[in-house]
Order: C-alpha cells, then sequence, then structure tokens
C-alpha cells in the first residue's frame, strides 16, 4: 500500500475544497486535496453553467490569497442589486427595491464569475505549488481517527495520514457519514433551472432578484464583449418542475417564458446555453467537527440559492478556519487539536444557523402564492425604500454575516 504522509487532507475539489488548499498552502502547509471523480467523469456528471455571485468580503479574501486578479478577466462587477416583485396576472414589476453598492461605501457589491473559471483557474495555480498533491479519481473507504493522527485508506489502496482532514465533498458527503455526522434537510420540491441568456438591454451592472410565486428568478450579469451582445446568467426557480419539463424541451418556448418571467426588464430575452436543473433544500450537519475532521462548505450546509448566500457563507468558513490554524501554528502546537476543534465549531455554527434560518423564510415566503404573501412582499420592499437604515442592517447582515 502506498502511504502519504501530510498536515492536511482535503477531500473534494468542488471551489470549497480548492480555495482552503490554496489557503493553507500560503500558510506553509502540505496538503493532499482527493477527488472522487476524474476529470472526464465529470465533465459527463454536470457541466457547470453555474456563476457564483462572489461578494466583496470573499473578493478581499480571493485577493489576499493572492488569485482574484487571475480571475479578473471573467469577472463581471455587480454595482446594486434590484429585489422586485411581479404582479402575477399582468406580470409587471408592481414594487422594488435596489441596494446600491455605494449605500455601503462601495464601488461594487462583488462580481460574477462563472464556477468553471473559478476551479480552473484555481486548478492551474495549485499545479504550480510545490506543497499541494491532488489525487483525483480515488475517494476514502475507512478511516481511523487517532489522537495523534488521521488515517484515511482509499479505494485505490492508497494510505494518507494526515493531522486534520477537512470534508468538502458535498451535499453528500460520504466523509460525513462514515465518521457517522448526522444532517437535517428540508426539502421545498422546488428546482432550479440554470441557463445563460442574451437580452436586448444592458444589464448596467445591475442584478435582479425577481419575486412571483413557486420561488424567485434571479438575473446575474455575466461579462462578456460589448460587440457580442448583453448577457446574463438565470437561476429560475419552479415549484411543480416535473409540470414544467415542457419548458426544457423548447428554447424558443423558454425564451418567451423567461422574457415574460422577468418582466420585460431587460427586454426580449434570448436562451443561448444548455440547461442545469438542481434539486433546492436546506441541509445543515448537526455538528461542524469530530476527532481531526473539519466540516466545511456544503458538506456542513446547505441553502436554496436566493441573494448569493451558498458559497459565500462557506468562504467564511474557510477564512475563519484559515485563521484559528495560522494561529495554532505560531504557538507551534498542533493544527487538529481539539481545542481547534471546538472554536470552529463555536464560531461558525451560529452564524451558519442564523444564515440558513434567514434565507428558508425568504424562500418560504417567495414560493407561496397566496395574496397575502405578495402582499407582504410589496409592503417589504416598499417599506425598505422609506427605511434607509433597515435597509443597510439588511445589506451588511447579506455582505458579512
Ligand atoms: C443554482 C445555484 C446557484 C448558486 N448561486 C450562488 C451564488 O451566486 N453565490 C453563492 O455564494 N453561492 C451560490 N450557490 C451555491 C454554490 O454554488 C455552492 O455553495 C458551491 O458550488 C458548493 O461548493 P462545494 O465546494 O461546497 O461543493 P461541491 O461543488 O459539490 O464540491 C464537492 C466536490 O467533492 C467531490 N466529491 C464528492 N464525493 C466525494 C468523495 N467521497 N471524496 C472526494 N471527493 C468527493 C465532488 O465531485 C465535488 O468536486 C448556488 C447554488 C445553486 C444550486
Amino acid at each position: 500500500m502506498e502511504t502519504y504522509n501530510t498536515d492536511v487532507l482535503i477531500c473534494g475539489s468542488g471551489i470549497a475544497g480548492l480555495v482552503m488548499s490554496k489557503s493553507l498552502i500560503n500558510l506553509g502547509l502540505d496538503v493532499i486535496c482527493l477527488e472522487k471523480y476524474n476529470p472526464q467523469q465529470k465533465i459527463k456528471k454536470e457541466d457547470d453553467l453555474r456563476s457564483t455571485a462572489l461578494l466583496n468580503p470573499t473578493v478581499d479574501f480571493f485577493n489576499n490569497l493572492n488569485f482574484f486578479k487571475e480571475l479578473t478577466k471573467h469577472a463581471q462587477p455587480m454595482n446594486s442589486l434590484i429585489i422586485c416583485n411581479l404582479n402575477k396576472k399582468t406580470n409587471t414589476i408592481e414594487a422594488s427595491c435596489e441596494f446600491f453598492a455605494n449605500e455601503l461605501g462601495m464601488k461594487t457589491l462583488g462580481y460574477n464569475v462563472p464556477n468553471k473559471d473559478i476551479i480552473n483557474t484555481l486548478k492551474k495555480i495549485l499545479k504550480t505549488e510545490k506543497k499541494f498533491k491532488f489525487l483525483n479519481g480515488d475517494y476514502v473507504k475507512y478511516i481511523t481517527q487517532r489522537s495523534d493522527v488521521i488515517i484515511s485508506k482509499t479505494q485505490e489502496k492508497k494510505q494518507i495520514i494526515a493531522k486534520l482532514l477537512i470534508a468538502a465533498d458535498g451535499r453528500n458527503s460520504e466523509i460525513r457519514d462514515q465518521i457517522d455526522i448526522n444532517k437535517i434537510k428540508y426539502d421545498y420540491n422546488q428546482s432550479a433551472l440554470v441557463f445563460n441568456i442574451r437580452h436586448e438591454y444592458n444589464h448596467q451592472c445591475k442584478s435582479y432578484e425577481i419575486y412571483k410565486s413557486e420561488g424567485p428568478c434571479t438575473l446575474v450579469p455575466l461579462k462578456t464583449k460589448v460587440e457580442n451582445g448583453f448577457y446574463s446568467s438565470v437561476v429560475l426557480m419552479l415549484k411543480n418542475y416535473e409540470k414544467n419539463k415542457e419548458l426544457l424541451k423548447n428554447q424558443q418556448l423558454l425564451s418567451n417564458f423567461i422574457t415574460n418571467r422577468t418582466g420585460k426588464i431587460l427586454g426580449h430575452c434570448i436562451v443561448k446555453s444548455s440547461i442545469n436543473v438542481f434539486p433546492i433544500m436546506s441541509q445543515a450537519s448537526t455538528v461542524l467537527a469530530s476527532k481531526r475532521v473539519i466540516l466545511l462548505a456544503e458538506t456542513a450546509h446547505v441553502m436554496p440559492p436566493i441573494g448569493a448566500q451558498g458559497l459565500n457563507t462557506s468562504i467564511l468558513d474557510i477564512r475563519e478556519l484559515t485563521s484559528l490554524i495560522e494561529k495554532t501554528i505560531n504557538i507551534n502546537n498542533d493544527i487538529g487539536n481539539n481545542q481547534l476543534l471546538r472554536e470552529y465549531e463555536k464560531l461558525r455554527k451560529k452564524q451558519i444557523i442564523l444564515k440558513m434560518l434567514s434565507v428558508h423564510f425568504l424562500n418560504k415566503l417567495s414560493i407561496s402564492n397566496k395574496k397575502l404573501a405578495s402582499d407582504v412582499r410589496k409592503f417589504g420592499l416598499n417599506f425598505l425604500n422609506q427605511n434607509m437604515s433597515t435597509k443597510k442592517i439588511i445589506m451588511n447582515f447579506g455582505m458579512y454575516q
């Protein structure tokens, strides 16, 4: 059996696993990242069309890690977010509130970057790091959590001895199951359709979240050359996806649907990509750490894609964990020690629960097709328009908590 010794083993090479790797490499640690699928299997499994609205604290963190400048050629700035309520009968915008970056004293709220560009850029950078090893097409089958190290044995008969194992293997985490950590799951019976559109009007660096019933429809601007027209990525949440399956088969039908569903806010829309479908859920692991193991990102928490909170919350996990590990290294302590694990749990748990509950209630409010829910949405948006201090509290919560 081939044996590897490392400081940290990270399972999963999604955005969270790769950012965590870069962050620990920068601290001078040896990192092995293990990915279950090889690139060919991954492309077949999901050609991810998603883009991520990276909010400013995430951008700052990526800058500190020294790789945001590599992303700028793919990054579209977002100067404001407009939340609207659509009239069910007329398909026109009946209330809206615009959250401007400059209301928080900032130039932008953040940048929208396609997920595949974030992943490819990180992989390219990590490839050049001597302290990084990437093993793909393999996964952990047995874990032994000892007091001094954690030993993982993989399907391909490798043995990895580490001080700390970080599980970033996503919402269906096998690591979480292997160490007997439970999860709580809420299924909204809702799906998100993800695709890209070209639209008639300039997006002017604005994002839109348009509420009707069944969930919001989100438009996030994409970077394109002027001569190619204006593009945005769409996340369309639908309650009865099965009933709407026809939409997926006919691009013309979906183009007309999305033009109306967005209240023609960006004019006529044309679907310009294939379509990904994601089930919508809230899911939380009951604990975030176990002996020499940390749960990170979607392994620890999954939430509906509202207000760009998912990955941005994961980056806060990474930032907090990096800072705890850095402090531990500085006092020559063991990076898998119990106190560090407990601190991480304490620092992140309350914040994650608060974030998940806020997104959950917002999503419930967005799904309801009752007139009362629509009135509450309208009232809420009008209220925010007139109450700058409440608006700022909400913006700060979405941005920093
Ligand atoms: C429609 C939609 C839109 C979104 N938009 C935004 C947004 O604008 N802003 C935002 O902040 N968030 C957004 N999110 C959330 C964000 O996309 C996710 O939080 C993020 O992609 C999850 O990254 P991850 O690395 O935690 O997990 P994943 O991307 O799932 O990565 C897990 C990795 O682990 C691998 N793996 C699986 N099992 C194993 C195993 N046993 N061993 C080793 N590897 C394994 C997988 O192959 C994968 O590579 C959105 C989500 C959705 C569904």
